[in-house]
């Protein structure tokens, strides 16, 4: 699968109809989510800039950060967003074994329930890099998981994208039910602090409710 598109294709969306890739709804809605946390200061801005609009969103946290973060992992929670697993060391799935991506996936559960400080209620799961073999994709959904991929990918994370087209690439896209993929890391934070501030500010004008992947 070649993940540079930014608006995800209907026929891929039906293709690999066993992930996630946006949530129907009637409302005026989207589900905002951040990969790749928690990260001193970044994860901590974008909270504030989400707690501004009173918006809600899913946090794709990495095992190995939650333990370096544990408070800011907690923040995320208690202000009432919600998290999910994006295993312990952000591996990618295709060239990682089956035994080895499942370890990784549970070792990243462990660590969200041993430090979070409500009961985690969803089971929610995003591939790094969107790469997962179908047979890694068919264990984690015999335990229960959801595979969230995304409409909308904002591409912050890209060096060579401008603040600018990274705007565009979100806000022409965003539809009710939309996905969209931020990521709240050092690397993206420079297309981040300016994308963010303006989508935010985009939702409200236009009406839209921003909730949690459920
Ligand atoms: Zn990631």
């Amino acid at each position: 699968m070649d993940l540079l598109w930014i608006k995800t294709n209907p026929i891929i969306k039906s293709i690999f109809s066993n992930y996630v890739w946006s949530i129907p709804t009637t409302e005026k809605k989207v589900f905002l989510s951040f990969d790749d946390g928690p990260i001193p200061e970044i994860t901590d801005w974008v909270l504030n800039q989400l707690e501004a609009y009173q918006f809600k969103a899913t946090f794709f946290c990495i095992g190995n950060n939650i333990e370096k973060n544990p408070e800011i992992f907690n923040r995320i929670i208690s202000n009432g967003h919600t998290v999910g697993n994006h295993t312990y060391n952000h591996v990618k799935g295709w060239n990682t074994s089956n035994k080895t991506y499942s370890k990784e996936v549970e070792k990243c559960e462990e660590i969200l329930q041993q430090v979070a400080i409500n009961n985690l209620t969803s089971k929610l799961f995003r591939p790094p890099y969107g790469k997962i073999k179908p047979s890694q994709s068919r264990n984690l959904r015999k335990l229960g998981y959801q595979i969230i991929m995304w409409d909308v990918l904002s591409a912050d994370y890209k060096k060579e994208i401008s603040k600018e087209k990274c705007l565009e690439n979100v806000i022409k896209n965003i539809e009710s039910g939309s996905i969209i993929v931020f990521h709240d890391s050092i690397k993206a934070f420079k297309n981040l602090e300016f994308v963010l501030p303006k989508t935010l500010q985009f939702l409200s004008e236009n009406g839209y409710q921003c909730d949690i992947i459920r």
